[in-house]
């Protein structure tokens, strides 16, 4: 199996000496009480995006799923063994979280996989030509009703597949639920790696617009 990696173990040093020492009495008590994370976040598995770091958060304020593409599939009632609909199923049915944020990005390999391969997707990878495949409404409805008609295509999709996902989230009956209950919150947005900016979906007309980050005083 080889050595541990020495990069990791020098990481968890300066975990150690760092982060767990700033948070340590959350952490026990996160260990005690459990967590109550209110904030679901879908992200790609890309090394790239990082869902706590780009919303500065800590120990158990965020439960996130990284899958490729960070897509969610449509409610499937058979036996198979899906770990994005469980966790998703966990997250709402028994953290009570009350938002879901879709988390899309540029440069994603897994929607360029599926723009560039087409009609022959399948054959992408055992696993991930069928996984991309979920893109596929998304990419019919971008043809059919682009919301942002000049926008690159790439990024299209990337927008095009953020939508897709919240729309299959709807078809998970405890999700539709715990919307109608009020209690739960669908939100989509998009991460530029180069430049930093937050991009988030207008829930009425489904455009994509940067978020201003407010001033923060950086010594607090
Ligand atoms: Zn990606």
């Amino acid at each position: 199996m080889g050595a541990f990696p020495e990069s990791l173990v020098q990481g968890f040093s300066r975990y150690r000496s760092r982060m767990y020492q700033d948070f340590k009495e959350d952490y026990e008590n996160l260990a005690i009480y459990g967590q109550k994370p209110k904030v679901l976040v879908i992200s790609c598995c890309d090394s790239r995006v990082t869902p706590e770091a780009i919303f500065n958060c800590g120990p158990g304020e965020l439960f996130v799923i990284r899958n490729v593409a960070n897509l969610v599939p449509p409610f499937e009632n058979d036996l198979g063994t899906h770990g994005t609909s469980a966790a998703i199923e966990y997250a709402v049915q028994s953290l009570k979280v009350e938002h879901i944020v879709v988390l899309g990005h540029c440069k994603c390999g897994g929607v360029q996989a599926f723009r560039v391969n087409g009609g022959k997707v399948d054959e992408v990878g055992q696993f991930v030509g069928p996984w991309i495949k979920i893109l596929e409404p998304a990419a019919i409805a971008l043809a059919c009703d682009p919301v942002e008609p000049n926008t690159d295509p790439q990024l299209g999709l990337e927008y095009a597949g953020v939508r897709q996902s919240l729309k299959n989230l709807r078809t998970f009956p405890f999700v539709e639920e715990a919307i109608n209950n009020g209690t739960l919150n669908l939100h989509g947005a998009w991460f530029d790696i180069g430049s930093g900016e937050l991009r988030v979906m207008d829930p009425e007309t489904r455009i994509f617009s940067a978020v201003q980050a407010q001033e923060v005083d950086a010594s607090v």
